[in-house]
């Protein structure tokens, strides 16, 4: 199959345009978007290189959902909504079957979350795949790392540390049962918390996506916005599944270091505090309080043994004291 065939078959007609924005798409030499009236344009880029971030022989299917999900997270992140995407595939061959199983679920996903693959570019090399997906906020209103004020309460969306415990059970190469199922699909088919976050735009003052975890990426709110914090190890959300798998101590350094969980971690001023829960009430992803941002620099933890801080590479001591 030649190039221009292949992508006739599997991607010129892939994904929903939910903000009805494009004019034009995939087969000509650009395609045409109309920004709608008084949005802003938010764009984010996402590359996965065999090898480097998935194991060489990783279904096509796991590959399309993880590159897809990643990238719409930092959508999420900064309460936009999706509007179309493009797509650059490296392939060492084109290979129909991995084509079709790779297309399918990216179609789905892409339809499920109203974001439209518009245009992209398809060379020969080693498999490496690019995501970039555009979006839009209302002029002003989208959540950015920088506006975190002492005071404001620290919430995550969802559980944390599932997707880690996923990679463990692949990695280990472990028997499926349920609760490895659920982890390894937390890892491969992140879902981005679209909605969630849309309902955050003019509530939250910070806001970021968790894929490197949780501290990790706290850190760049703090950074951001010259403030420190202190979350409570007791507070962090774990599921069931993963406190079976991996014991309390595990699930909870999973859940604070743990990459990939691309869940929304964003801080709330007082004041608004009451409104955001009021209106996820009947929202289908809870959210948690799991800390405070304060005045004075830097990253604590704290249980009931005291309070702990956090160095700038990780959560290091906690680990050295839980190893396993
Ligand atoms: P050009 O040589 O003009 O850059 P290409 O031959 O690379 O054009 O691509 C032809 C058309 O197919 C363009 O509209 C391009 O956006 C689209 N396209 C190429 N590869 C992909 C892909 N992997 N996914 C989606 N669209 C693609
Ligand atoms: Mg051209």
């Amino acid at each position: 199959m030649d190039e221009f065939e292949l992508i006739r078959q599997y991607f010129s007609d892939l994904g929903q345009d939910s903000s009805g924005c494009v004019e034009l798409g995939v087969g000509d030499d650009c395609a045409i978007v109309s920004p709608p009236a008084g949005q802003q344009l938010v764009f984010s880029i996402d590359t996965l290189v065999e090898g480097t971030h998935f194991l060489p022989g990783t279904p096509p299917q796991q590959i399309a959902t993880r590159l897809l999900g990643a990238t719409l997270s930092d959508l999420a992140a900064m309460g936009a909504r999706p509007g179309f995407f493009t797509l650059a595939l490296t392939l060492p061959e084109s290979d129909p079957e991995w084509l079709a199983e790779f297309a399918r679920p990216l179609a789905q996903m892409a339809e499920r979350h109203g974001v439209r693959l518009v245009g992209g570019d398809t060379t020969k090399g080693p498999l490496t795949l690019t995501v970039q997906v555009h979006g839009w906020v209302d002029r002003g209103c989208a959540l950015r790392r920088d506006g975190a004020r002492p005071g404001d309460a620290i919430y995550v969306t969802g559980t944390l540390g599932d997707s880690r415990a996923g990679l463990e059970s692949l990695l280990r190469n472990l028997p499926h049962d349920d609760d490895i199922a659920y982890l390894q699909r937390r890892f491969y088919a992140p879902e981005p918390r679209l909605a969630t976050a849309q309902l955050l735009t003019g509530q939250a003052s910070a806001a970021i996506d968790v894929s490197d975890g949780l501290l990790a990426d706290l850190q760049h709110i703090l950074t951001a916005s010259h403030v420190g914090a202190c979350i409570e190890l007791d507070e962090l959300p774990l599921s069931p599944a993963l406190r079976r798998f991996a014991g309390e101590q595990k699930a909870i350094e999973w859940a604070c270091s743990g990459g990939e969980d691309f869940e929304i971690c964003f801080t709330l001023p007082p004041g608004h505090e009451e409104a955001v829960l009021d209106s996820l009430v009947h929202h289908e992803v809870p959210v948690w309080k799991v800390g405070e941002i304060r005045a004075s620099s830097g990253l604590v933890v704290r249980n009931s043994a005291g309070e702990q801080a956090v160095s700038a590479r990780g959560f290091n001591h906690f680990s050295e004291q839980t190893e396993s």
